[in-house]
């Protein structure tokens, strides 16, 4: 018995950390994990796939923090993968999910989990990712992270691809993006998106 309604209610809820590359977005996942496991309470921690980046049963943030993932192909993998007694999931590059991730982050909360997703708002061409952007609507908290611009200094905001490639997600770090403020990012002239 606690004297915390929510908790004792069992109170789902989302939280998500957006921003762009570099901002800080997995540190501060992994950080709230951490704090979870401190607790003591049981955390699920899921990635994509995709993020072939830095192997696939860990999320790494981008100065080497590490914890334990799953990786899943699809939103589909994760609800029955999700154990009973499981108070905290959360998911890192959400960007990199199809859409029915946003109604499996909506059933988890009101199972009563603490939901917690890390994710791009927005691509190279600074347009929103349709996935990030329904769950920002959605969540209880929202936290959206700055990185640093890498030419002037300023506060960064913008994902400024330095390769040539079209697609929207292609997978990279330093090699290919960049951190930039709203003055130095450049749109990039691309018509339609290739997927
Ligand atoms: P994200 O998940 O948002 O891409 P990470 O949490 O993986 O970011 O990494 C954040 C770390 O990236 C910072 O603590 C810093 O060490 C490093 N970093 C590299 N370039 C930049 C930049 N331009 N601005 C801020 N941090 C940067
Ligand atoms: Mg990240
Ligand atoms: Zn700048």
């Amino acid at each position: 018995m606690t004297n915390n309604p929510l908790m004792y209610h069992k109170q789902g809820w989302i939280e998500v950390i957006c921003g762009c590359m570099f901002s800080g977005k997995t540190e501060e996942l992994i950080r709230r994990v951490r704090t979870a496991l401190i607790a003591k309470q049981k955390v699920q921690l899921f990635n994509s796939k995709i993020d072939t980046r830095y192997g696939i049963d860990s999320i790494i943030s981008h100065n080497q923090n590490k914890v334990a993932a799953t990786c899943v192909k699809n939103s589909a993998e994760i609800l029955p993968l999700i154990q009973k007694d499981t108070q905290v999931v959360a998911i890192d590059e959400v960007n990199f999910f199809d859409k029915g991730i946003v109604e499996v982050c909506d059933k988890l909360a009101n199972m009563g989990k603490r939901v917690i997703v890390a994710g791009l708002d927005t691509d190279y061409r600074a347009e929103p990712f349709e996935v990030t952007a329904a769950l920002l609507a959605k969540a209880e908290y929202v936290t959206k992270n700055l990185a640093v611009c890498t030419k002037c200094g300023n506060p960064a905001s913008f994902t400024q691809r330095t390769s040539k490639d079209t697609k929207r997600i292609v997978v990279g770090t330093t090699d290919s993006y960049q951190a930039r403020c709203r003055r130095c990012y450049k749109k990039p002239k691309v018509k339609p998106l290739s997927k």
